[in-house]
């Protein structure tokens, strides 16, 4: 039976996205434009291309940028190296990414991805948490917060506000633009997370003004203060409380219980086994000193057969029998901002200073909040892009998949990322390399006689590398592919030789005879790594004919 490629909303796939962005990037101001600068959105979006191949390090995206697709298919048309691309993106402010986010975030609310993420009544459950991505004793910038120690030493470190729709059946989240939180102008006081959630909600209206949340925080955010800022920006909330930093409330739970107005439910899971055990009061107050802040309060105890797990929380939705087990599970979600969101610094940025420079004044900011970016068109081409979701459950896993991704992106001339995700998922032919030695480099030599010279010891002789092809359609009788015409190569590859051969030397070519039938339009060979003498032939990758 043929494999077909999934349909998908094209304009929420990758290669609709990192055109969206590129064009974004080119009209953010550039101070430093003449002939021989490289362009402000080209450093911009090899900085986004660095973490959207998920490069370990700066220094290992600049040794392969000049080979790959960062042409094709980031459309960058000059990537800088690794000193220059700090140079430029250390001045950048990162509130004019801002718009990236919100243009990624309207074309999917154009694909209508986002309606299924609707969690009550219309309402996004909008997950808001602090996390630190720096910290050094030597290394810091004009942004960097600082904590002077007792003994004298300072510790520089950055942190940000991250912010993500998600929801609790939702294995995706939607990251919006997160809030540095960063030394102000004109003060020596640290920011801090407080403050930052203040300019985050001043900009998220700004950004969307008609779109209903409910804000899901952890126990530090349940105070009275942002309590009424998020009253004041049209935000609902679920909040984390505890027993020890919120004394006051649970006395008066106590006495609300003894008075007879704590509601108790019970809820059986026979399937999983599991008690869901609520008790939860409306209208009380939240601490002695602000009375008149009134919440909601819910309880939640899962009791498994090994283990009971407890939480509680405070709202200023109503709580009633109907909607307790609904809301429990919004203020349950609230994990995935750490799990699924914030993996993405951790995973890839530790040791962040290290992996891709800190710069002077935004450097820092403006790779974390690329990082993040890059993570918004990952987790939108999970939701909407079918062909990727089909690739990643071929693989199994999302590592893999990168890696493949990445060797695929590295090894072979493509035109867009759905081609690679297309030769992902139906397959594609290897074959051994045509090899291009340059003897004005490398003295010249019987490859023939390493192979097989016993004056060598077998340690020392150097191998070809062996052909993987394996054919896995008959080439007589599959009716897709055109015979393959071998003097297609030969010629292709005799005009290359005629031309540079005069220049540079002998050249040598081996494996032709496994070339597999191609297309015409894949046969143009390309000639990689001329300075350092020797390199292969680049091909796209080879599909194979599934319905055969
Ligand atoms: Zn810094």
């Amino acid at each position: 039976m043929a494999i077909m490629v999934p349909k998908g909303r094209k304009y929420l796939c990758a290669d609709a996205l990192f055109r969206l962005l590129r064009e974004h990037f080119a009209t953010i101001a550039d101070d430093r434009v003449d002939e021989v600068e490289i362009p402000l959105s080209d450093a911009l979006m090899s900085a986004f291309a660095m973490f959207s191949l998920k490069a370990p390090s700066l220094l290992a995206f600049d040794k392969q940028r000049a080979e790959g697709n960062l042409k094709t298919i980031y459309g960058i048309a000059h990537t800088p190296c690794d000193t220059r691309m700090r140079e430029r993106l250390d001045p950048v402010s990162p509130e004019s990414l801002r718009p990236s986010f919100t243009l990624v975030f309207r074309q999917l609310q154009r694909g209508k991805a986002l309606e299924p993420m609707a969690f009550l009544d219309g309402h996004y459950l909008l997950a808001l948490d602090g996390t630190g991505y720096f910290s050094s004793q030597t290394i810091h910038c004009a942004s960097c917060l600082h904590k002077v120690h007792r003994n004298g030493s300072i510790t520089y470190y950055h942190q940000m506000l991250g912010a993500a729709i998600i929801h609790p059946d939702c294995r995706e989240v939607i990251p919006l633009m997160p809030e540095p939180i960063v030394q102000q102008d004109g003060t020596d006081k640290n920011d801090c997370e407080r403050n930052a959630a203040k300019r985050f909600l001043v900009k998220l209206r700004q950004d969307h003004p008609h779109l209903k949340f409910i804000v899901t925080e952890d126990s530090l955010s349940s105070n009275a203060p942002h309590i009424e800022t998020l009253h004041d920006h049209g935000c609902h909330y679920i909040l984390g409380v505890k027993k020890g930093d919120h004394a006051y409330l649970f006395t008066q739970v106590q006495a609300a219980e003894e008075a007879g107005r704590v509601t108790s439910y019970e809820r059986h899971d026979r399937a999983a086994g599991v008690i869901h055990r609520f008790r939860f009061v409306n209208d009380v107050p939240l601490n002695a000193s602000r009375a008149d802040v009134r919440v909601n309060f819910m309880e939640y105890w899962e009791i498994g057969p090994d283990q009971v797990q407890h939480f509680s929380w405070v709202t200023d939705l109503r709580v009633n029998k109907r909607n307790v087990y609904t809301l429990m599970r919004g203020g349950r979600a609230r994990w995935k901002i750490e799990n699924e969101t914030f993996n993405t610094l951790k995973n890839q940025g530790d040791n962040f200073e290290h992996n891709y420079g800190h710069g002077e004044q935004h450097l820092s900011v403006v790779f974390a909040t690329i990082m993040m970016l890059a993570f918004l068109v990952d987790q939108t081409q999970q939701l909407c892009c079918a062909l990727f979701r089909a690739v990643w459950a071929k693989l199994g896993s999302k590592r893999l998949l990168w890696e493949r991704l990445r060797a695929l992106f590295y090894d072979y001339r493509l035109e867009s990322m759905r081609e690679l995700f297309e030769a992902l998922f139906y397959g594609y032919e290897t074959h051994r390399p045509i090899l291009i030695t340059d003897s004005s480099s490398i003295p010249p030599v019987s490859l023939t006689s390493l192979l097989v010279n016993p004056a060598i010891p077998t340690r020392h002789r150097r191998r070809l590398p062996r052909s993987r092809h394996v054919p896995v359609f008959n080439l007589t009788s599959c009716p897709f592919a055109s015979p393959f015409d071998w003097r297609q190569v030969i010629d292709s590859t005799k005009s290359t030789k005629s031309s540079k051969a005069s220049r540079s030397g002998i050249w040598y070519k081996i494996g032709t005879n496994f070339l597999p039938r191609v297309r015409e339009s894949t046969i143009a060979p390309r000639l990689v790594s001329q300075s350092s003498g020797v390199g292969r032939i680049k091909h796209s990758p080879l599909h194979l004919q599934p319905t055969c």
